[in-house]
């Protein structure tokens, strides 16, 4: 619930404190936590006139590990995302398990201050050896609460540490690596980037630590060229691909994927282009569209002839028709005709809720060119 929308809090204003929300008429409508300093002023959690039962965070924390644990969708990998945020009615909790690690972050006032019974709900929920809480410094800002990275229980290993997804294997930087350490919501594609890889030249474009290059290299991939602005990510990059596919023909690039792809005369028949947020705010949406249209524009110059191109958009501000838009902008200026095999979103334990579309920020447009 937006600051606009609430005219004045009564009672003790205590950051992440349960409140009751009411209607101009004084008509009790939901139950959340307040975050006093935050543009998001109260995170719902339980609507109607019920208050919501003691163990609400407990129940919903236990409900999402169970979903996990018996989803078909979610078979044959030690690595799944426990809780999404809003798509598991837990607004401001993120959890990530890693085989028996738990990597929590916390982006709300109300879980920051439920720190310990989160902790504790998903030690439970999931039995794993070791919790660990993830630092993010932004929201703790915008949110008012001590930043708190280190165990939450358990003895955490060192980073990095390895995972096994559909017999791919990788190093995760649980620790400092971006987000919680790995791109769990790629999960799907990088299934589809595996099935389509024989014997093409692959272009792993913004390849952080070869999520999609290692995909690749397993799939039979002829090379793989994987390039990043972080020469950190990438050479766990080399490493997850040198243990994943010794005999894969590779090369690490260090540098601006934008400018690898302008210059460059290289040909691939495979192309992943998966940039960061690019739009993180309504305003920046123009400036985030053409950088899209540009990498696409860029990228389908070094198209082969019938060659896949998964192109991503991860702002939520950009949704899949105005991408498949900006991909039509490109394939115009590059003169290809380019055919949309496939639209993806995120994976099932990504889940989004229908009252909060905003969560649904993953768009990937699977292009033959
Ligand atoms: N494809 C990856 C995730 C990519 S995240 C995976 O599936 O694991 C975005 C990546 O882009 C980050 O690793 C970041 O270091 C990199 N990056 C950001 N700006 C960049 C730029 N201008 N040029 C190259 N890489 C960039």
């Amino acid at each position: 619930m937006l600051s606009g929308a609430v005219a004045r809090v009564e009672g003790p204003a205590e950051p992440g404190a349960w409140s009751c929300v009411r209607s101009a008429e004084g008509e009790v409508l939901a139950y959340g936590h307040l975050s006093p300093h935050s543009r998001i002023r109260v995170r719902l959690l339980a609507f109607g006139k019920e208050p919501p039962a003691s163990d609400l965070i407990e129940a919903r924390i236990a409900s999402a590990v169970a979903g996990r644990a018996d989803s078909a969708l979610l078979a044959d990998t030690d690595s799944v995302r426990l809780v999404n945020s809003e798509g598991d009615a837990l607004p401001g909790l993120v959890a990530d398990r890693y085989g028996d690690l738990v990597v929590v972050k916390l982006t709300s006032a109300g879980m920051a201050a439920r720190r310990d019974e989160v902790a504790s709900a998903l030690r439970r929920a999931t039995g794993a050896a070791s919790g660990f809480e993830r630092t993010d410094a932004a929201a703790a800002r915008r949110e008012g609460f001590a930043v708190n990275q280190g165990a939450l229980w358990g003895r955490v290993p060192e980073a990095p540490i390895a995972i096994c997804e559909r017999r791919r294997r990788y190093l995760v930087d649980f620790a400092d690596g971006q987000k919680t350490g790995f791109y769990l919501d790629q999960r799907d594609a990088r299934d589809l980037v595996e099935s389509l890889a024989s014997g093409r030249r692959v272009l792993d474009l913004f390849a952080y630590t070869g999520g999609f290059g290692v995909a690749a290299g397993r799939g039979g991939a002829a090379s793989v060229t994987a390039v990043d602005s972080s020469a950190r990510a990438l050479e766990l990059a080399r490493q997850n691909l040198a243990d994943n596919a010794p005999d894969c023909a590779v090369r690490f690039e260090s540098a601006d994927a934008f400018e690898f792809v302008r210059q460059r005369a290289d040909c691939f028949e495979l192309l992943v282009i998966d940039p960061p947020p690019l739009a993180r705010r309504r305003r920046d949406v123009t400036r985030a569209a053409r950088a899209h249209k540009d990498v696409l524009l860029f990228g389908l110059r070094r198209a082969a002839p019938g060659a896949f191109v998964l192109a991503f958009c991860c702002s939520h501000h950009i949704g899949p028709e105005l991408f498949r838009k900006i991909a039509f902008g490109a394939a115009l200026d590059a003169d290809r005709s380019v055919r949309v095999l496939r639209t993806l979103g995120p994976p099932a334990d990504h889940p989004v809720s229908i009252d909060h579309p905003e969560g649904h920020y993953l768009t990937g447009l699977l292009l033959q060119a």
